[in-house]
């Protein structure tokens, strides 16, 4: 048993919007976030929260079918500027590789979230956030993760 693994379970859509928001207010520039799970168990939904709480305006679709989406963020203090959302869902390590993967991983005005990340596991760094998405019912989701992350 992982002693350090913490697990929230979200009640609603809302309540996962609201946890990704949580996330973005204690992030810091340079992150890789995992977001691991089967389809509907919550991710894009996170994400979605997760970028609003960066303060990304506009429509948040999920890049299931363009694999990557870069959100520039403007008027910002922090060293942040980049968020980048990927879905590996259709594509493979090498696909990645070739998306300028390595050159994003090492800027660290960039964050990085990624759906799907078991399908690239060998190009995932050390030291990524992962968090693990479960389908408990209709309206619930089980997330787990260990550290400080909210
Ligand atoms: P994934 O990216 O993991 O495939 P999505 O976030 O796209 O999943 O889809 C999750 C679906 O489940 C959405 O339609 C969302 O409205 C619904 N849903 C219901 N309850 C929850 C919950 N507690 N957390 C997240 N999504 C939920
Ligand atoms: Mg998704």
């Amino acid at each position: 048993m992982n002693k350090g693994l913490k697990e929230i379970i979200t009640n609603s859509a809302q309540e996962t919007i609201e946890l990704g928001k949580k996330m973005a207010d204690k992030i810091s520039s340079g992150q890789i976030i995992c977001l691991s799970g089967d389809l509907g168990s919550g991710k894009t939904t996170f994400s979605q929260g997760f970028l609003r709480g960066l303060g990304v305006e506009g429509a948040l679709t999920s890049p299931t079918f363009v694999v990557m989406k870069q959100y520039g963020l403007k008027d910002n203090t922090s060293n942040l500027k980049n968020v980048y959302h990927i879905d590996t869902y259709r594509v493979e390590s090498e696909d990645v590789l070739n998306l300028g993967w390595e050159e994003l991983i090492n800027d660290k005005k960039n964050i990085i979230l990624v759906e799907w990340p078991e399908k690239i596991k060998n190009i995932i760094p050390e030291g990524v956030i992962w968090l693990d998405f479960i389908w408990l019912d209709n309206d619930r989701r089980k997330i787990s993760f260990s550290g400080d992350i909210f």
